[in-house]
């Protein structure tokens, strides 16, 4: 165990807290703590909801109009908000200008706007307008949609680039409900994290309305050619005209699955829970959007079997979304729990022995993320609890806070049992609704819930503050892999043509843990398997993600054939989800293959959002040109 003593590090904190004149910091229980990501002000000056008004440029790709802020009464005499890129054209208190100054730009956390109030000031109005390039938006041409008929907007706020298309306290710890104002190109439908419409407006303007309070992260906005389809009572899918029918038969269980969770853990509190498929570029597999999940169309194959991307993003409804992380160093508080919650919903849906393959999944990726951060002399960064001061908290999303948190809480249900574990989550969700969490706070109510013995045998704080991963790990117990392991010792040891008929019954899981499997021994049998399941050029973006990764590694001079070298070029210029292109550029770099990774990502890069191409540019030593 590594790691100063959590307990007391926050009394220390707490007691300084109350030794903070004016300090209103009680009022929004429970306790917060400084977020090393925002330069906003909350201990001094609240907000309480926000209006935007705002014109959709796709000519000059820009945003331009005003943010409101309406202000809690009692405020300090200065207003800080996190900008990073854009252009303040002036600043009114009640309507009267206000003076404002913008601070130093800092790389990562951009410019502090601060503005001078009068008091009292009941509402700030900010002109502004965001610049081309504004990190949050990735405006695409016609060209790169499905339709090809139309541009296409979206953003992505996670982690701090709220503060790119909207000046705002963009901290995780912080709150508001939003109203909004839209002004886009006839023929286009917008959408938010908010409600929305579902019948495109001929003029283009738009309102939305968040009643529910939520922090800037997740801000969303998306403008396209889109339509929507309902899928049941409170569930529906937006996408483009010709992505529809596949998605709406894709997430047919989507209703179902609310339901499940509901059941779980207590009521769905945000209304509506629909799905906005975007095009490929989306550098996430999802984005948990409040009532519009965002989601890559990588999970559409036709056979519902990558559904569990779905239940995570509705998982963070509760996990995330209600309960959320106060900072992003106690973001595993957000995913640990999210992908715990989604493994239930999964079990409940398709039974225990599938949530096993997803969970044997997590098992091997958080292994692999430890080997990798340990031998690359990061070990530090195998910590639950996180030190993202003056990084990138982007760079924190990862099998640490998602596996490691994930198998954390399983160890944990297992130990005291479920029935005693979903009374505490159920009560959790419940108790904490709206409101932020970090590390220590969670771990005092975990405190009341665990004996001392059960503490000593999960072994709390090293989970928490240790590094590398605990020898009482819940090890993977999946049959269905166990399965394929048979197979692939008789496909080894025999003909490689005689594959064990299940083997056309295999979902992508389990074709995923096949070819993760396979080396240099397998080449030429599995050029074979490529002919027979047709590997090379599959539109299957997990199987795709693997088998390419594999040819690169294992088999350069099958790789090299036109064939395969143009299907992947294809799949890493199509495709922006982060997961997927990652491992391929590091495969190529990794195997004395970096001109072709630079020739291949300078195709592709225009393609990409910018939380992917900081994360390739900063891997191929990438300097834009
Ligand atoms: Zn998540």
């Amino acid at each position: 165990m590594t790691g100063s003593p959590p307990k007391w590090d926050s009394f220390f904190f707490v007691a300084l807290l109350l030794l903070m004149p004016g300090c209103q910091w009680f009022s929004n229980p429970p306790m917060h703590k400084p977020d090393p990501h925002s330069y906003s002000n909350p201990h001094e000056t609240r907000v309480d909801s926000l209006h935007l008004s705002l014109k959709v440029d796709f000519d000059a790709q820009t945003l331009s109009g005003s943010a409101d802020w309406f202000l809690v009464a009692g405020h300090a005499s200065v207003l800080i908000l996190d900008t990073y890129g854009l252009d303040i054209h002036s600043v009114e208190g009640d309507g009267q200008a206000l003076p404002f100054s913008l601070g130093t730009h800092d790389a990562l956390l951009g410019q502090a706007l601060e503005v001078s109030l009068h008091q009292p000031t009941e509402r700030v109005r900010i002109h502004y307008s965001t610049r081309k390039g504004a990190r949050a938006l990735q405006w695409l041409p016609a060209s790169q949609t499905e339709g090809g008929q139309h541009p296409y907007l979206f953003t992505q706020s996670q982690s701090i680039l709220a503060r790119t298309w909207i000046p705002c306290m963009d901290s995780p710890g912080q709150r508001f409900r939003y109203t909004a104002e839209l002004d886009v190109p006839p023929g286009l439908l917008a959408l938010m994290s908010a409600e929305n419409p579902t019948e495109t407006r001929a003029d283009g303007r738009y309102s939305f309305r968040m009643n529910e309070p939520v922090p800037a992260y997740l801000m969303a906005l998306a403008v396209g050619k889109l339509e929507f389809r309902s899928l049941g009572e409170r569930t529906g899918v937006y996408a483009e005209p010709a992505m529809l029918e596949r998605a709406v038969h894709e997430f047919a269980d989507m209703e179902q699955m609310l339901s499940t969770t509901e059941s779980l853990y207590g009521p769905y509190v945000w209304g509506r829970y629909d799905v906005l498929v975007l095009p490929p570029s989306f550098p996430f597999g999802g984005m948990e959007n409040p009532r519009l999940t965002f989601a890559t169309p990588t999970i559409i194959t036709g056979d519902r079997s990558l559904v569990s991307l779905i239940a995570h993003e509705l998982a963070h409804s509760w996990s995330g979304n209600l309960v959320t992380n106060a900072t992003w160093d106690d973001f595993w508080l957000n995913e640990g729990f999210t992908v715990y919650v989604e493994m239930r919903i999964m079990e409940a849906l398709y039974g225990s022995e599938y949530a096993a393959m997803l969970s044997a999944i997590a098992h091997a990726d958080v292994l692999e993320e430890v080997k990798s951060l340990t031998l690359g002399g990061q070990e530090q960064k195998t910590r639950l609890a996180a030190h993202m001061r003056g990084e990138d908290p982007d760079d924190g999303v990862g099998p640490i806070a998602y596996d490691k948190g994930y198998h954390f809480l399983l160890l944990i249900e297992q130990t005291i049992g479920r029935a005693r574990w979903d009374a505490f989550l159920k009560t959790y969700f419940h108790e904490n609704a709206f409101k932020s969490m970090h590390t220590e706070a969670f771990l005092s109510r975990l405190d009341s819930l665990l004996s001392t013995e059960d503490e000593r045998i999960i072994g709390v704080q090293e989970w928490v503050y240790g590094t590398g991963l605990p020898v009482n790990c819940p090890p993977p117990l999946s049959t269905r892999f166990a399965a394929v392991d048979s197979s692939l010792d008789l496909w080894r040891n025999g003909d490689p043509l005689a594959l064990p008929s299940e083997i056309d019954a295999w979902s992508t899981h389990e074709w995923v843990y096949f070819i993760r499997q396979l080396d240099e021994r397998d080449s030429l049998a599995a050029a074979e398997l490529d002919r027979r399941f047709r590997f090379t050029g599959t539109p299957n973006a997990e199987i795709g993600c693997v088998w390419y990764q594999w040819v690169i590694r294992f088999a350069p001079s099958y790789g090299n054939q036109r064939l395969c070298s143009e299907a992947m070029a294809a799949y890493m210029t199509r495709i922006g989800r982060r997961k997927f292109i990652m491992p391929l550029y590091k495969a190529l770099k990794e195997t004395g293959q970096i001109d072709r990774a630079r020739e291949l990502y300078k195709q592709a890069r225009p393609n990409y959002h910018s939380v992917a191409s900081h994360s390739v540019d900063a891997l191929l030593g990438w300097k834009e040109e």
